[in-house]
């Protein structure tokens, strides 16, 4: 139920270690200089972010890196066009504080519907390669989609956006006590997790975090 991936950490190392097939992440025509997949050029334009405003339900956010063009093309790559290579690079921006003693990394769950038409969910793979990298268990079975909702990214309200996600998730009861985790990709308007750790705080969770790999300014 609450397991780690086995097969993950050989394959994070080598996407760490030897990102393939030797050009920058980023811009895709630069020869990677660093371990870190990335050229020069796209290093020094990328820039950390405070972390954004964190309110209850959430109890804290963790973002890498603030959104830009370069970085939304990647992630159109990765979760759009299926170029999985992507979650090794993504993760190296994700964290979870020590101080949040962590149970379990919990991916944002997509609707099996949407899965089944994109072949896979992106933040599962991102949660399972964080998960090796940090030793923290993930799981997948804890947090469902239950609502085909629309997509967040055709509505600009942010009230909208949040009556959208209402009641579309459900926990599983195992969640009671657990610290957990949420693992996303972008960290938008917040209306999707908002909506996510109060599924899960409905149900018991002792603390819901998030770590995001980056996010507009807010
Ligand atoms: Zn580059």
């Amino acid at each position: 139920m609450l397991s780690s991936d086995p097969k993950s950490p050989l394959t994070f190392l080598k996407d760490a270690l030897m990102p393939g097939p030797y050009q920058c992440y980023l811009c895709d025509e630069e020869d990677v200089i660093g371990e870190d997949g990335l050229c020069d050029a796209c290093r020094s334009m990328l820039k950390y972010m405070p972390n954004p405003t964190c309110l209850q339900p959430l109890d804290d956010i963790t973002v890498g890196l603030q959104y830009c063009d370069e970085l939304s093309a990647a992630i159109m790559r990765f979760k759009k066009h299926g170029q999985k290579e992507y979650a090794g690079f993504f993760t190296q921006f994700l964290s979870v504080p020590q101080e949040w003693n962590a149970d379990i990394l919990v991916p944002v769950p997509m609707h099996p519907f949407k899965k089944w038409l994109r072949g896979f969910n992106h933040t599962e793979l991102l949660a399972s390669y964080l998960s090796a990298s940090t030793g923290i268990p993930y799981s997948a079975k804890l947090l469902f989609k239950t609502k085909l909702s629309l997509d967040q990214k055709t509505i600009r309200d942010p009230a909208e956006r949040r009556r959208n996600m209402r009641g579309s998730f459900t926990a599983d009861p195992l969640v009671k006590g657990l610290r957990i985790v949420l693992v996303d990709d972008v960290f938008t308007t917040g209306a999707t997790v908002y909506e996510c750790a109060k599924t899960l705080k409905q149900k018991g969770a002792a603390a819901v975090y998030l770590s995001a790999v980056t996010s507009p300014s807010h």
